[in-house]
């Protein structure tokens, strides 16, 4: 089926059409993986359209850029503006944005000093893993393809290259009727989802992947703990073994495109009752209510558009 895309797309500076957003075939991005970018989520509230902490994800998008000693040519105010513009622009209300920067034309060394391009899109997004991921939840399996090690790659980036990963362990479970895989990391203890982060509940007790297990220390991540504890629900960061995704009350995955979905099962075992949990259930009440009033933001996450 043909993808339908939005009229509008900023680019280096301007908005412009969709089609007339072009780079060149040669230029370094699309070689080496040089690219960092952003998946950020607008919500259409009481007050209006919002960007869900869009200046987290846009802090995030320069620290990936330093690690990879890309200057980016924008102020962080011009991103978010560029956020708002593309939304606007397109009449969008709840949707999907991504910011991306890549090394353009300018140079084939792999240290090469390029261009650094940058664009942002926006789209109509609804739920990523399928239209009753968050009600019913899904189902995962444990990948055979491991994270990258912390010293070859780092996952604390969001950078292109590392979605290489992100693809083989998406794809492996979608080949085998999962609904997402989730990863080991090199030390072979738990890392997190193709592109999502994961907690585990046990006795009334989240637990999550630290850093060190090589994954993104994604924002609705973040977002949960806090959550969680303003609500009295005890947080711990820990590694975790393989097994203990088995043995879990409940397990949930969360990122911006996948917000809050319980997992039924892993490698055919069923988590719980197979359904989604009470903690779960209440994590998806406090998140989703942040969008309808019923959650009060005093965190000043939701940015107006
Ligand atoms: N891990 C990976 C690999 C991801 O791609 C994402 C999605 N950006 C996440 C975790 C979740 O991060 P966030 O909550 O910031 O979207």
């Amino acid at each position: 089926m043909a993808q339908q895309y939005p009229e509008w797309i900023w680019q280096n500076g301007e908005i412009k059409p969709w089609a007339q957003a072009t780079t060149h075939v040669m230029s370094h991005a699309l070689h080496y993986g040089s690219s960092v970018f952003e998946g950020i989520r607008s919500y259409a509230t009481p007050d209006g359209a919002a960007i869900f902490r869009l200046t987290d994800h846009i802090n995030r998008l320069y620290q990936s850029a330093k690690i990879y000693d890309m200057a980016l040519p924008y102020t962080a105010d011009e991103l978010a503006a560029a956020c708002r513009a593309v939304i606007k622009k397109n009449g969008l209300g709840a949707s999907y944005l991504r910011p991306v920067a890549y090394r353009g034309l300018g140079g084939f060394g792999l240290s090469a000093e390029t261009p650094i391009d940058v664009a942002v899109a926006a789209w109509p997004m609804g739920p990523y893993l399928g239209p009753e991921a968050l009600e019913n939840g899904i189902t995962a399996c444990v990948s055979s393809w491991q994270r990258f090690a912390p010293n070859t790659i780092p996952a604390g980036a969001k950078a292109g290259g590392n979605y290489l990963s992100g693809q083989l362990i998406a794809r492996e479970a979608r080949r085998l009727g999962f609904g997402e895989g989730i990863a080991l990391a090199s030390s072979g203890l738990l890392s997190e989802g193709a592109g999502e982060n994961l907690f585990l509940v046990f006795d009334g007790v989240l637990h999550t992947t630290p850093a060190s297990a090589s994954i993104l220390t994604g924002i609705t991540r973040d977002t949960l703990k806090t959550l969680a504890r303003e609500d009295g629900i005890e947080v711990v960061e820990r590694d975790l073994p393989r097994e203990y995704l088995y043995l879990a009350d409940e397990i949930l995955m969360c990122g911006t495109a996948a917000e809050v979905t319980p997992i039924r099962s892993v490698d055919g075992k069923q988590i719980g009752n197979g359904t989604a949990g009470r903690v779960t259930r209440r994590l998806q009440e406090l998140f989703f209510g942040l969008f309808d009033g019923r959650t009060h933001d005093k965190w000043g996450w939701l940015e107006q558009v």
